[in-house]
């Protein structure tokens, strides 16, 4: 390259607009996921303003060990590539959980480097670099661990339950906290102590683990968020640190709209997040009927024959999709069932619930790639009164999002979550395989209740089957 255009390149002013470019197409990019039908193309934006941004960081001189940026890069594509393109739509909340302990990681690494390139931070760090680095550090470290852990119960690798020490959980994370807490301060003061940094590391990280294994039942969805927050202020404080304003805006990017989706989801599961953080909720799951052994309780069964006429002398039909639609892609198939039943006169909707399925929006985008028109989902506040009217509750696949337990039962890990008051229907079909529970792994009455009856079977093969029977009407 000429010495020009080497100049040119690496001219501030340059680097600048290309800062401001990229940070136009994260805005852009950002706005563009608000809809199902927009959020392909808002990804790719943003993804395009990530790159320039990225090459903006890279253009400076004197950047670098390039050998070791292009190990980074090489070893970043060879994972996250076939990562994501493999990953199966029902493991994507795995998959985010993961990235974002990748994120958090980077950031206490980066953290770490910076102070051991200062040599602790002494007198020649600037107060608010030490700050902002140790404060990054801290939650970039809580955010690994904790996402991690969240990865492990998502994946099944650990047990979805909340795992606890008890009384003395909450006093351990007290003195975990000041601990933390006392290390940043005796490092931002200039203590120069490798040590000690790392004792606060080693802190923050068993502070995330100890936040994160106590919380189970149905309210996963709130602490990946918030995790996905803490990742984004962590990195936010990175970039000041460091004085690099691509971290700066997507960390704030990422931290806002974490924080704003936390405090959606906590209000849609009626929870509050200063309880999470405390560990103060999850209990103890009372698992039930797993296995379908439940007393004297029994179910009552049925088949796509009888389903398929009850549907089709029904005025109203509410589909209630839940994570077993997902599993089995029975959407498109959902679509057919609605199409059938709408030829006949009668009237279906859709009732979503904030956390069906396994991430924010899952049903929404499943039902948007089977085409079924948005004004026909209805979100929980609107379609709760419904249900007075429905004929026929359709549920497939869903499980904790329907538990009358919710409601109904003080010490059931979902108490308290608002549900589809599915049972106000005249009559409940729930498609399912077995008797087994949902991701909270409690049981559910609603199975039992005597205006309920299942439909075993994968999904998608009951649906098909119920649209069969309802052509030869
Ligand atoms: P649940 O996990 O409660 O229940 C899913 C049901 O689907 C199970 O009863 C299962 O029963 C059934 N199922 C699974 N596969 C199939 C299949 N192929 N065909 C038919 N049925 C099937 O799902 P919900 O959507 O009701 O609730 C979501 C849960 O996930 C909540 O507890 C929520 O808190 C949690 N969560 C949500 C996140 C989000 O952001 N939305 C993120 C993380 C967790 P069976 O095995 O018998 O078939």
């Amino acid at each position: 390259m000429t010495p020009l255009a080497t100049s040119f390149l690496q001219n501030q002013n340059f680097i600048d607009a290309l800062y401001i470019v990229a940070f136009g197409l994260f805005v852009l990019g950002l706005m563009g996921l608000t809809g199902p039908g927009t959020a392909v193309r808002g990804n790719r934006v943003a993804a395009v303003g990530m790159g320039l941004a990225v090459i903006a960081t890279l253009l400076p001189p004197g950047i670098g060990n390039w050998g070791l940026i292009a190990l980074g890069v090489a070893v970043g594509t060879a994972v996250g590539i076939p990562a994501a393109r493999n990953v199966k739509m029902t493991q994507m909340p795995q998959m985010v959980a993961l990235f974002n302990g990748v994120g958090g990681g980077a950031v206490f690494l980066i953290a770490w480097a910076e102070f051991r390139n200062s040599g602790g931070f002494g007198a020649g760090t600037p107060t608010y670099v030490a700050i902002f680095s140790l404060f990054a550090a801290i939650v970039g470290s809580v955010s690994f661990w904790g996402s991690n852990i969240a990865f492990g119960k998502l994946q099944g690798l650990l047990p979805g339950r909340p795992i606890t020490l008890g009384g003395a959980q909450q006093p351990l994370n007290f003195v975990l906290g000041i601990l933390t807490i006392a290390a940043a301060v005796d490092s931002a003061a200039g203590a120069h102590s490798e040590a000690i940094f790392i004792g606060m590391l080693v802190c923050a990280a068993l502070l995330g683990n100890f936040v994160v294994l106590p919380i189970g039942g149905a309210d996963m969805p709130v602490v990946i968020s918030l995790l996905n927050a803490f990742t984004g202020l962590s990195a936010a404080a990175t970039g000041i640190a460091l004085n690099n304003p691509a971290m700066i805006v997507a960390g704030m990017i990422v931290g806002a709209s974490g924080s704003i989706l936390t405090n959606l989801m906590a209000t849609a599961m009626n929870r509050s997040i200063l309880a999470i953080i405390a560990g103060g909720f999850g209990g103890e799951v009372a698992l039930g009927a797993g296995d379908g052994a439940d007393g004297d309780r029994s179910v009552r069964s049925t088949s796509p024959a009888d389903a398929a006429i009850q549907l089709a002398y029904a005025r109203l039909v509410v589909v209630v999709p839940g994570y077993g639609m997902a599993v089995a892609q029975a959407q498109h198939t959902v679509r057919e069932l609605q199409r059938a039943l709408e030829a006949r006169g009668v009237e279906v909707e859709y009732a979503i619930h904030p956390v069906a399925g396994r991430m924010p929006g899952h049903m929404n985008v499943l039902l948007a790639e089977a085409d079924v028109p948005y004004e026909q989902l209805k979100e929980m506040d609107d379609i709760n009164p419904e249900f007075q009217r429905t004929d026929v509750a359709l549920v497939i696949g869903a499980n904790d999002v329907t538990n009358p337990a919710a409601n109904t039962q003080p010490d059931s890990p979902i108490y308290g979550m608002p549900i589809l008051e599915v049972s106000n229907a005249r009559s409940v079909i729930v498609l399912k395989r077995s008797m087994n529970t949902g991701f909270a792994g409690v049981d559910n009455p609603l199975f039992y209740d005597e205006k309920t009856q299942l439909l075993f079977g994968d999904a998608k093969s009951s649906v098909g089957e119920v649209v069969e029977e309802l052509k030869g009407l």
